[in-house]
């Protein structure tokens, strides 16, 4: 069983309010082996909502907010799912600050990536747990 980034199973739980719908995710789901998540809206983010991007060891939105407790609480909420369905891998959708695997964007929202990984896709890491973006697929 492999845990996905929900907006890659064609969720509408992106900031924007649409989805990142990807034929092979879905593809996995209808056949039982992948299960979606949305990590920042189980920290209680709302969807839409303002975009944030990591900045050291904080997640700031947009306009300055410090989000960092949400992204922490919906990345804890994912695991225990993660945990809970046995996945032994995941696939999520690249740049994300919650679900990011290798690069995301730099804090400054002006596009540019840097090495790291999203809130999420770190916890994963910790646990064990092998990652493909989306992108790789
Ligand atoms: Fe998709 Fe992950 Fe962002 Fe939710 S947190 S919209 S699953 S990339």
């Amino acid at each position: 069983m492999k845990i996905v980034s929900a907006c890659l199973a064609g969720l509408k739980c992106a900031y924007d309010g649409d989805d990142r719908a990807h034929p092979r995710v879905i593809e996995l789901i209808k056949n039982s082996q992948a299960i979606p998540v949305c990590p920042e809206q189980l920290g209680g983010l709302p969807t839409p909502r303002i975009p944030s991007e990591r900045s050291g060891d904080k997640v700031i939105n947009k306009e300055g907010q410090d989000n960092t407790k949400y992204f922490k609480k919906g990345a804890q909420e994912a695991l225990r799912l993660t945990k809970l369905a046995q996945c032994d891998g995941a696939i999520l959708k690249s740049r994300s600050p919650s679900c990011g695997y290798g690069q995301i964007y730099d804090g400054t929202f002006s596009g540019k990536l840097i090495n790291g990984n999203g809130v999420f896709a770190d916890l994963l890491l910790e646990e064990g747990i092998k990652i493909i973006s989306d992108e790789e697929l």
